[in-house]
């Protein structure tokens, strides 16, 4: 048992800021003088609308969204996005491309072609074992979109930039990068991202979505299963999770009050993964990044151990040090920092310092 909370490297659901959970333990039981919780309130109270349009307006700030995107929020997770995609987007079975860049990705297609979409899988690294980005990528200029999952959280590979498709609209599962970096949305016809990585917890996902291709949205889809549904009713067509999306404002709120911004995100993320890379990098083979210099994700660090036998004991040393969730993925194994934007500078440094020390006793 720990008594004091530990560094958090879990992959998601994740570590929240502090002071956003601070705010919430503050406000849980009379949340703003309404003599009730955010827990126990109508999501059509005002309180809860004020929330929800709060974290709408700074997503568009922060990603800096021109007037044609919808921001709303559904649940299912970035799973159900797999399916919603295609679904909505596909319905006269034009096709679409997707990048092959592991587990998520791999999901994404297998789901669009569950539903018998003609999809074409444009790219993939399956072939290097899912160790880095394909680059250069020759989309179809008659896709309708092409999809792409811009950071890889199993196998800890990330887009440096965003691709050229000619002018296709990208389609982006950020579900582990979104609010990292700043970016041009203006290629983007749809992103989704699970919260529970980078901007909250589990249940809830951010959908930003171009009114151009809502045109696409046909009529004869489940009304749970619709875009338009969404973007008609500003999230509210039934009960939102509203709990999670307020977690959500508070911690968009950090990153443009706090932080002060992407730019200023993005600079302390790369001196993070800067900090862990080097580590890696000088320690003599000890440990041995897994994703290609080039394609190194800012947010999932993964690397080996010499032996599966130093691994184990390098997780069990560093959780009794107070360094949890760095086990890799069960289907990849060896080890994995997840170092998203909650996790501070200080934290990696300490994880550093520790694989520094723990190279040393066992190299
Ligand atoms: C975690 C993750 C998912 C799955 O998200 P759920 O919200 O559990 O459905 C999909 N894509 C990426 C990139 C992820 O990191």
């Amino acid at each position: 048992m720990t008594t004091s909370r530990i560094i958090n490297f879990n992959p998601g659901p994740a570590a929240l800021p502090l002071p956003v959970l601070e705010e919430i333990r503050e406000e849980l039981l009379n949340y703003k003088g309404a003599g009730m919780s955010i827990l126990e309130m109508s999501h059509r109270a005002k309180e809860f609308e004020a929330i929800l349009n709060d974290a709408i307006a700074r997503t568009r700030r922060l990603l800096a969204l021109d007037e044609r995107f919808h921001v709303v929020f559904l649940q299912g997770g970035a799973t159900l996005q797999f399916s919603m995609v295609p679904m909505n987007f596909l319905a006269d079975n034009r096709s679409a491309d997707y990048v092959n860049t592991g587990t998520w990705s791999t999901n994404a297609i297998k789901e669009a072609r569950v539903l018998g979409k003609p999809i074409r899988v444009a790219a993939s690294s399956e072939e290097s074992r899912f160790t880095r980005i394909p680059h250069p990528i020759a989309f179809s200029p008659d896709a309708v979109y092409a999809h792409i999952t811009s950071n890889n959280t199993i196998r800890g590979t990330q887009y440096a930039s965003v691709p050229d498709t000619g002018g296709v609209p990208l389609v982006a599962d950020m579900s582990s990068d979104i609010m990292s970096r700043p970016f041009d949305p203006g290629p983007f016809g749809l992103i989704y991202a699970g919260a529970q990585k980078n901007i909250g917890p589990a249940g809830v996902t951010l959908v930003i979505v171009r009114e151009d291709l809502l045109a696409r949205v046909p009529d004869n889809l489940p009304v749970m299963l619709k875009y338009t549904t969404y973007t008609a009713k500003n999230s509210l067509y039934n009960t939102p999770p509203c709990f999670a999306i307020y977690t959500v404002q508070l911690v968009l709120k950090w990153i443009e009050e706090a932080v002060g911004g992407l730019a200023k995100m993005d600079a302390v993320n790369r001196r993070k993964a800067g900090l862990l890379y080097s580590r890696i990098d000088g320690s003599g083979g000890f440990y041995r990044g897994t994703a290609e210099a080039g394609s190194r994700s800012l947010m999932n660090v993964t690397f080996r151990l010499p032996s599966e036998e130093l691994e184990k004991r390098f997780i069990e040393e560093a959780a009794r040090t107070g360094f949890g969730g760095l086990k890799g993925h069960r289907s990849v194994g060896g080890c994995r920092a997840s170092i998203y934007n909650a996790v501070p500078l200080e934290g990696v440094q300490a994880l550093a310092d520790f694989m520094g020390e723990f190279a040393r006793r066992n190299g």
